[in-house]
């Protein structure tokens, strides 16, 4: 079967096409990113389909997800049920009228049968299936006379439809991702095309669909590749222009022990949702998704803006070999978009936990912006590291110790003692002059400038590692809480 390509000459259309069954995982998250990549960078559309066939899986909630999903990461539909557009409606069970037609045309010409086969006997036949070198279901229908179906039929016999596969041969397409697969078509199960309760298969409906919705690239998971050829079968049973397949390598987790798996709730959150709760910021999530699996060539960049991704996106940069979800690697590019977020953005993500900070209103957010925006990687790591503001931890005395910065218990009894004056007389509570007063106490005791930053910042933060030095965490504190602080802090040392 040879592709028409004046097909492909047509306006590019991909499709989202989830089934509701769940939050959104990563996986699917990238599908859906990919889809909408191939269609914009074409100057094409994308399209949303919900596939809600399999009644039995779905799950209250689960369209909304998605909706949310697609807004949140930025990828916008051009067409969908909650929009509409040329070919919908786009909820598959709204679509029940043209499903079975479809089927029947097939039985008509040879490409497909009725099956009344009960459910004990496919379960019979399941549990023996070793003893048969039919795959699956074992045609014992595709063989009935037209009368026996007719009656069947008439007396109201319970039926599925069967997709007839040929027996000999071959079927071979070409993946733009997997290059040329070739199946012999003796190991094509007779797959079931509209169900006993009426329902197209997913696999019968993805065809009639993606034909009349113009679909001229078909994205997805490696998983469907086997599938694919009994897809194809379809397409030329119903004389159908075959689309473009790009099927996707699959995402893998890596083991505590270093090996890799399939990526599972094991590895961490995999689901989009979960990883905005644990603080991702979408564009991050995109960028990072849209690089597992897929490398632009000849561009060693790693960071991308969803525009930015439209124009480099190419499928040619899809790789086969199975990409591996980096939770460190993510929280790289968390980071890096944090550091390049303007202090305004910073604020709105920020602001829900400087508000739980104790006497700290917003003439401090440009300090604490200054102080946190280089050093986290996630907005929910700003109340561990700003702990001390609220409580001043009942610390080890000997964090007083710290050979480098040539303090000891000792040595910062002095330097404490010296400080409360000078910062009790202090004119002005600014970081210049917090910075010269310590100075000026560091020379006139002859000690190293960091022999008197440590224990002060020891002191007002009870803490051996703080974003920002003495100077900061003074100036956050305020003077009043700073000289408290450090007066509870010699008590404690001299006790
Ligand atoms: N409904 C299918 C799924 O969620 C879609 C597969 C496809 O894109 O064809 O896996």
């Amino acid at each position: 079967m040879t592709i028409n390509e004046s097909f492909f000459d047509q306006v590019v259309r991909t499709r989202f096409a989830p089934s509701p069954t769940g939050m959104m995982h990563i996986g699917n998250l990238r599908t859906a990113l990919y889809e909408y990549l191939i269609a914009k960078s074409a100057g094409g559309k994308f399209i949303l389909r919900i596939e809600d066939t399999d009644r039995g899986r779905l799950v209250e909630g689960a369209v909304d997800v998605i909706y949310r999903t697609l807004r949140t990461a930025g990828l916008t539909h051009d067409e969908g049920p909650d929009i509409g557009g040329p070919s919908g409606p786009y909820v598959q069970s709204q679509r029940m009228s043209l499903y079975l037609p479809y089927a029947q045309q097939l039985v008509r010409e040879g490409h497909a049968y009725y099956c009344f086969c009960s459910k004990e006997r496919l379960e019979s036949l399941r549990s023996d299936s070793d003893a048969s070198d039919v795959i699956g279901y074992d045609r014992k229908c595709r063989t009935l006379s037209d009368k026996t179906v007719s009656e069947n039929l008439h007396a109201g016999v319970p039926f599925v439809i069967r997709q007839k596969m040929p027996l000999s041969g071959f079927t071979v397409f070409e993946d733009r991702v997997f290059g040329k697969i070739t199946v012999p078509n003796k190991e094509l199960e007779d797959q079931v095309l509209i169900k006993a309760d009426g329902f197209p298969t997913y696999n019968f409906a993805n065809i009639v669909d993606d034909h009349l919705m113009g679909i001229t690239h078909v994205v997805r998971g490696s998983e469907y590749l086997s599938s694919t050829p009994k897809y194809n079968l379809l397409y030329e049973a119903f004389g159908w222009d075959i689309p473009c397949y790009v099927h996707l390598p699959l995402i893998q987790g890596r083991n505590p022990d270093g090996t890799v798996g399939k990526l599972s709730k094991r590895h961490g959150a995999t689901g989009f949702d979960d990883l905005i709760a644990e603080g991702y910021l979408p564009e991050a999530i995109i960028n990072y998704i849209a690089l597992l699996g897929w490398c632009p060539k000849d561009d060693t960049r790693e960071l991308f803006t969803l525009n930015e991704l439209i124009d480099t996106f190419s499928i040619d940069g899809i790789s086969k070999s199975p990409a591996t979800f980096d939770y460190d690697k993510l929280e790289w590019f968390n980071a890096e978009y944090i550091r390049k977020m303007s202090d305004e953005d910073f604020i709105v993500h920020a602001k829900p936990y400087f508000e739980e900070l104790q006497d700290i209103g917003p003439e401090s957010y440009p300090l604490m912006i200054e102080m946190l925006k280089p050093r986290i990687t996630k907005f929910g790591q700003i109340p561990e590291k700003l702990s001390y503001v609220n409580d001043l931890p009942d610390y080890d005395p000997e964090l007083f110790d710290h050979k480098k910065s040539k303090s000891s218990a000792e040595s910062a009894k002095t330097v404490l003692d010296h400080s409360v004056p000078i910062l009790q007389n202090l004119s002005q509570w600014t970081a210049e002059a917090i910075l010269t007063a310590l100075t000026d106490l560091a020379e006139g005791l002859d000690v190293k400038k960091s022999a008197v930053m440590w224990p002060v910042r020891i002191a007002v933060t009870g803490m051996p590692v703080t974003p920002g030095g003495a100077v900061e965490a003074l100036l956050l504190l305020g003077r009043d809480r700073s000289l408290y602080r450090i007066t509870k802090s010699l008590q404690r040392l001299n006790s």
